[in-house]
């Protein structure tokens, strides 16, 4: 029998080498002993915001089911990581949040496989890679009909230093935002 040597397409060494790297990021959470998908929703409610702290925003930003995601959230629960509790203006919402305890896992963990990743790389660098890896995730998803998420201080309704703000304000939801709050991200994020 005779062995050819086979190249890969360009177009399939791209992929190959984006889904080699989305294995290992993804590969996170295992030193902690959660799954990656339980590491994922620890980091996802690190940092996002109030209104996108619930089963539902989870479920879009993880997406996957509800029922997995639901799992997952009850596994967390378990662990002492997160907590629900109803919402104090709308008891049919739930609000998942970190414990101490989760926090503490967080600051505790090892360098994030992606830090270690693009540690090495120039500023300028990492600055045309997180445009190229924006807007490739922000026109997939926008395709598909899902929610890009995203950072409120960079959202088309967000309304710094307002005059009823604490210190901002949201204009589409009509509520006061932190300084906290700016830094967050948020399902219903637009972009300015
Ligand atoms: S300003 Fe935008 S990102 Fe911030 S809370 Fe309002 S909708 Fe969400």
């Amino acid at each position: 029998m005779v062995f050819t040597r086979y190249y890969l397409p360009m177009t399939d060494r791209l992929s190959d080498l984006l889904t080699r790297t989305a294995r290992l990021i993804a590969g996170d959470g295992h030193s902690a002993g959660l799954k990656p998908v339980q590491w994922q929703a620890l980091r996802y409610l690190a940092v996002a915001n109030r209104f996108s702290r619930t089963p539902g925003a989870l479920t879009t930003w993880l997406g996957q089911t509800k029922g997995t995601v639901s799992q997952t959230v009850a596994a967390l629960e378990r662990k002492g990581l997160v907590a629900r509790s109803e919402d104090s203006e709308d008891r049919r919402l739930v609000r998942l949040s970190l414990t101490p305890a989760g926090y503490g896992l967080l600051a505790e963990a090892p360098e994030a496989v992606s830090d270690a990743m693009t540690a090495g790389l120039a500023t300028p660098e990492r600055a045309a890679l997180e445009a190229l890896l924006a807007r490739m995730l922000t026109g997939h998803l926008a395709k598909r009909g899902y929610r890009p998420f995203g950072q409120c201080a960079d959202c088309r309704h967000f309304e710094r230093d307002a005059a009823d703000g604490a210190p901002h304000r949201c204009g589409l939801l009509a509520l006061p935002l932190s300084d906290a709050d700016a830094d967050a991200i948020c399902i219903e994020q637009e972009a300015a």
